[in-house]
């Protein structure tokens, strides 16, 4: 059981439904943010999301009045990436996915190729190819390790959900018997790479999300006091239907400015 009396040295926050919500600032989330960094309180903000990079995150999230350090963003791509550096360093592999995920494999010094490699890694793209997918099929036939960046079925857009990573590894599951390692949310090894990536520990971190079925389980399980916020996909009823419970539910992150060193003395 987690300790809720150690002082809070440093936050892992989810940006989709936290921070921003369709391309919108959530009210106040720039207050915390701004108070995260005016008392050195290390943060990184988390998303499953493995389309772009860093970089370009930076860019989008600045355009919602958010200001964030490139190496304040941490996506599911980098935690894949870092994943692959540690379980075999200098490695191929054969990529379906954006910019996002071949740019942080090239910075690891990954060769993309379709010759044999020790892995086929799918990540999330607007622009699935038939004839990507195939290969990719063909290569985990082979013998090639199937990885994905993150298991979410669907994502959001303007028009309506659009099929997400895990849709895709299905049917590549589908028509190769393989199941693929997910690296991210709700894998508590996002949660891990996270907390290294800022040296930080899990008793004196707090995750901040707004999902029960992903930000809550990961950090609960990898140590860490969870924050689950109202301002997302969850209401304040929603953590009752799940077997387990954040540390504490708040309206959003904006509930947190005043208080970032010991919100509520949680
Ligand atoms: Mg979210």
């Amino acid at each position: 059981m987690t300790n809720t009396n150690e002082p809070i040295l440093s936050y892992l926050t989810d940006m989709d439904g936290v921070l921003v919500h369709e391309n919108h600032l959530i009210p106040g989330a720039d207050k915390f943010l701004a108070e995260l960094r005016t008392n050195d309180i290390p943060f990184l903000v988390l998303t499953n999301n493995s389309i772009y990079t860093a970089r370009d995150l930076q860019a989008r999230l600045r355009h919602t009045g958010l200001d964030i350090p490139v190496e304040s963003i941490w996506t599911s791509a980098l935690a894949t990436a870092t994943f692959l550096n540690d379980q075999r360093p200098g490695g191929t592999a054969y990529v379906v996915g954006e910019s996002g995920l071949t740019t942080a494999l090239h910075e690891i010094g990954y060769v993309l190729t379709d010759s044999d490699p020790d892995y086929v890694v799918l990540g999330e793209t607007r622009t699935y190819s038939f004839e990507a997918i195939t290969t990719a099929i063909r290569l985990i036939t082979a013998g090639a390790r199937f990885i994905a960046t993150n298991p979410d079925a669907t994502g959001p857009s303007r028009e309506g959900i659009l099929p997400a990573t895990g849709s895709v590894a299905a049917l590549i599951t589908r028509a190769t018997g393989r199941e693929p390692y997910y690296v991210g949310k709700p894998n508590p090894l996002m949660m891990r790479s996270a907390l290294r990536r800022i040296g930080a520990h899990s008793q004196s971190t707090v995750m901040i999300g707004d999902r029960m079925d992903t930000d809550v389980i990961s950090g609960l399980e990898a140590g860490l006091r969870t924050i689950l916020v109202t301002s997302g996909i969850s209401g304040r009823t929603t953590a009752e239907n799940f077997p387990f419970r954040p540390t504490l539910t708040i309206d959003s992150v904006a509930d947190l400015v005043g208080h970032t060193r010991a919100p509520f003395d949680l």
